[in-house]
């Protein structure tokens, strides 16, 4: 693998589609079963764009309980009684956790290899890679252009992160190859590259990789259980079949300790995006 890494920057770009292809090993834990953890029941898509732009399910839950209503659940409980619900917020806009992610879009020409042919899609996992391209400055714009110039066959994904800022090379509608094939992985994910060229912090690299995941599972209604390291697609016709990817996040190339962890961050930028604050009853 080395002597690929130490070429120029043109080859660079061929160097990072010979490693996402052939670059890793993995053990075959079948379909990640150990990955599916944590909670994160998905949210309505009803905050995605219009008005309200925040929910209070307490308004709705508790209108039963306004003065003078019948509680038909709890008779002779709720007579009376009325519902104050507090100013309960999100401790964070979504757009604001975008915003730390500093995405900047670079898509794919249509004719670019990567984007012929594929189709649109409807995401319903996230697929997180590490890109094992350790060139010297194989950071997100330089995927960029290896993408955009064809440079990686057939290749393609959603973003590419670093310890600064994240390119999004393909709209989150349309499948990229970067996962298993023709199996469900490319035709169902949005997937995620994090950087690893020299120089570049791999815990920043992780957060902000993190915060990106957490609002995308917010803006497409996908549970945390569907953010998943590229490990869980299994690659029929290789051997092994579950890549070791992304490999810092696994634990002997597979999800474990480090993974959990992973998610746990994810969960926790979630949460500030979604989880509201107390509603309080009172008479
Ligand atoms: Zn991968």
């Amino acid at each position: 693998m080395g002597r690929f890494l130490q070429n120029s920057l043109n080859t660079t770009a061929l160097s990072a589609s010979f490693l996402l292809i052939l670059g890793c090993s993995g053990s075959g834990d079948p379909q990640g079963a150990a990955l599916r953890s944590g909670g994160g029941g998905s949210h309505p898509g009803a905050y995605l764009a219009g008005a309200p732009r925040y929910h209070y399910p307490n308004v709705g839950r508790g209108s039963h309980l306004l003065r003078g209503a019948p509680n038909p659940s709890s008779p002779g409980e709720a007579s009376g009684r009325t519902v104050v619900v507090s100013q309960a917020v999100p401790q964070k806009a979504p757009a604001s956790l975008y915003a730390e992610v500093r995405v900047s879009k670079d898509y794919l020409p249509r004719s670019a290899k990567g984007r012929r042919g594929q189709r649109s899609m409807k995401p319903r996992y996230i697929t997180i890679h590490s890109t094992q391209n350790w060139s010297k400055g194989a950071d997100p714009w330089r995927h960029s252009l290896a993408l955009k110039r064809s440079k990686l066959g057939k290749l393609s994904w959603h973003y590419t992160i670093d310890e600064k800022l994240a390119v999004q090379h393909l709209p989150t509608n349309i499948t990229g190859r970067h996962a298993d094939f023709d199996g469900p992985g490319n035709r169902y994910s949005i997937g995620i590259e994090m950087c690893e060229h020299p120089g570049n912090s791999r815990t920043r690299t992780v957060d902000r990789t993190a915060k990106l995941a957490a609002y995308l599972m917010y803006k497409h209604s996908i549970p945390l259980s569907k953010v998943v390291p590229h490990y869980h697609w299994p690659r029929y016709g290789m051997n092994p079949p579950h890549k070791n990817c992304p490999h810092f996040l696994l634990d002997n190339g597979r999800p474990g300790r480090k993974w959990r962890g992973f998610q746990a961050r994810v969960k926790k930028y979630y949460d500030q995006i979604t989880v509201r604050g107390a509603a309080y009853a009172s008479r």
